[in-house]
């Protein structure tokens, strides 16, 4: 772990007010149904963003849940992965006029892993100890400790046994591919999940103060000679119901319903 790195906000005992933020629809379609939640307008002065919220009422077995979706990029027509997306739909998130803030947030969605780390299609982690980016290189004197990105999780361990979840720090960057130097960063930092939006929505979450998390499941390998494209498509609908499984589990455990 880096040194230096901010101290993580403590996550309450029993938490009651939960955000999840994610990147696609697809990704967020079984745990949409799951909570049935209710759809919001975004605050008058995100307007024109393209996120999508919906809040699930605290019951008596999880938290209030905050769905925010990134929504549909209207030039592209894809949905908007990725971490410009991310942190705008976390800025959103973490200052809706009418509501307290959540007291967790957590990024949820897939991700790769890697053969040489252990990890299988379907895996699902946990993010520990850290985030990072492994895209950003700016060799100017103090400016690399930015790009490199590295924030602190929430600590979530004590519910990765009983969800049968992984630890792993979550690597971000805004490529589905890894490049050459892309694998060299990674190798220097550890990165055991790899995808496109923890680390900006875990910025946005130290600038407030809010403890930020992450559960990601597994779609591809990068060190698979299979393309990466490829196996994300075929793995996208599996994945996308383990998430639901794992996060509705993971609710339970921190509204302190099950320990
Ligand atoms: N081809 C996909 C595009 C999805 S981009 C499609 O057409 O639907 C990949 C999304 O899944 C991002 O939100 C990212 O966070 C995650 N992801 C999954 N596997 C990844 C990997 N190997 N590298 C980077 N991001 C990955």
């Amino acid at each position: 772990m880096p040194e230096s790195l901010p101290t993580e906000p403590v996550i309450p005992r029993s938490v009651r007010r939960v955000a999840l933020v994610m990147a696609m629809e697809v990704e967020a379609a079984p745990l949409r149904t799951a909570l049935d939640p209710t759809a919001i307008d975004l605050p008058g002065w995100a307007a024109g963003l393209p996120a999508r919220l919906a809040v699930a009422p605290a019951t008596g077995r999880r938290p209030e849940v905050l769905l925010a979706v990134n929504g549909v990029d209207p030039v592209s027509g894809v949905a908007c992965v990725g971490t410009t997306a991310a942190a705008l739909t976390t800025q959103v998130v973490l200052n809706l006029d009418d509501r307290p803030r959540p007291e967790l947030v957590l990024s949820v969605g897939t991700a790769g892993g890697w053969v040489r780390a252990g990890a299988r299609i379907g895996d699902t982690f946990l993010a520990w100890p850290h985030f990072s980016c492994h895209d950003r290189r700016i060799p100017l004197p103090g400016f690399q400790a930015l790009g490199d990105g590295d924030l602190p999780a929430a600590d979530l361990r004590s519910h990765a046994a009983p969800l049968g979840c992984r630890l792993g720090i979550v690597t971000t960057g805004d490529s589905l591919d890894e490049s050459p130097t892309d694998r060299v960063r990674i190798l220097e930092n550890g990165g055991e999940v790899k995808e496109m939006e923890a680390a900006a929505v875990a910025w946005v979450c130290h600038l407030h103060g809010v403890p930020v998390g992450a559960v990601k499941s597994i779609t591809d390998l990068v060190d698979s000679p299979v393309a990466t494209p490829e196996q994300f498509t075929d793995n996208l609908a599996a994945a996308s119901a383990s998430l639901r499984r794992t996060t509705m589990a993971l609710l339970e455990r921190l509204s302190g319903a099950t320990t």
